[in-house]
């Protein structure tokens, strides 16, 4: 079910948790107004932090990406997955703990701030610690695969299965974790979103009370928030769109939708939902058949409200759970499209 808030959605929070790629920007080029809504959110008082499932790059050469495009961030805002990977290892097994990595410069950076120490060898290593790193060489996931098998314990920096990539959508992380978990039959301890490791390390690295998620993905901003017990706000500027919005399952339910991050300086009504399906400001969205059906003028957000909750709540929607309805549109219509 989607919240409420009958203030602008910030005056409830005190930690603003930012997912990067399609929240802040997107291949590199800012989402329009980013900048000034950062500085905006900096000038209430709230704290923005940046939650990266990206472990290949160091906190400071993180921060840079927003830097550029002229939002304020350090590296002090930053959490990326290795060094919620770093803190998982010394909360197991102590401070001052010898581990091995496999991965890229910013897995190499973070043991350090937790105060582990990095070696080569595998003789003393309590764990191995995996992430995203391009030129990771087949001779070490052999070697690290074998080590797995022979019972080192496994932590992986993240699952996520794809990452963008200047030749497209390409295999991530993920992929690895699964091949060296599959060949040594064991589960990786997981770090990053949606896993709890990263959003517990930003929480209280950064601090605050009533923190609340911003991020464009539903299995790992949403989920994450989730696993932590905190609100989210999905934004549209990313990879979610209509399909895998009205297929959310609970837990990939966003506490907020909004079609961009101007929603965090916006009051949220919730459509009033029943037997006919989902009414807010001027839609209607009912799901007939399987199909979604929206009819009604109002704003861009009151539509992504309507069509989440009259699909959410479509009856039988659990039995035909994994079976995709059509939708007869990928988003509101334009202006110029409205009747
Ligand atoms: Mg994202």
């Amino acid at each position: 079910m989607l919240k409420a808030s009958e203030v602008p959605l910030l005056e409830g929070y005190d930690l603003t948790m930012f997912d990067l790629d399609g929240v802040v920007y997107v291949s590199g080029r800012a989402i329009d107004g980013v900048a000034e809504r950062l500085q905006r959110v900096r000038d209430a008082g709230v704290h923005p932090a940046f939650v990266t499932n990206n472990a290949s790059r160091t906190p400071e050469k993180v921060a840079a990406n927003p830097v550029k495009l002229g939002v304020a961030a350090t590296a002090a805002d930053v959490v990326t997955s290795a060094r919620a990977a770093a803190r998982v290892i010394k909360d197991r097994f102590g401070p001052g703990s010898r581990v091995l990595l496999l991965g890229g410069a910013g897995l190499e950076a973070a043991p350090a701030a937790e105060g582990l120490e990095v070696i080569t060898e595998s003789g003393e290593a309590v764990a191995i610690v995996s992430g995203y790193g391009p030129d990771v060489l087949w001779k070490d996931i052999m070697r690290a695969a074998t080590l797995i098998r022979d019972g080192l314990p496994y932590v992986a920096s993240n699952t996520d299965l794809t990452i963008p990539t200047d030749y497209g959508l390409a295999p991530g992380h993920g992929v690895l974790v699964r091949t060296l978990a599959d060949f040594a039959g064991v589960e990786a301890i997981v770090a990053g979103k949606p896993a709890r490791p990263l959003m517990d390390e930003t929480i209280r690295r950064v601090g605050g009370d009533r923190p609340l998620m911003v991020g464009d993905r539903l299995d790992t901003d949403i989920e994450g928030a989730h696993a932590v017990g905190v609100d989210s706000l999905l934004v549209m500027t990313g990879v979610t769109h209509l399909a895998e919005l009205v297929a959310a399952t609970p837990e990939l339910r966003p506490s907020y939708i909004s079609p961009d991050p101007a929603g965090l300086f916006e009051a949220h009504p919730v459509p009033e939902v029943d037997a006919d399906g989902a009414q807010l400001g001027g839609w209607q969205a009912r799901v007939e058949g399987g199909a979604l059906k929206v009819a009604g003028e109002g704003s861009d957000a009151d539509w992504w409200r309507v069509v989440a909750a009259a699909s959410w709540a479509a009856p039988g929607r659990d039995r035909d759970r994994g079976r995709r309805g059509s939708v007869g549109a990928t988003g509101p219509p334009r202006p110029d499209e409205r009747r």
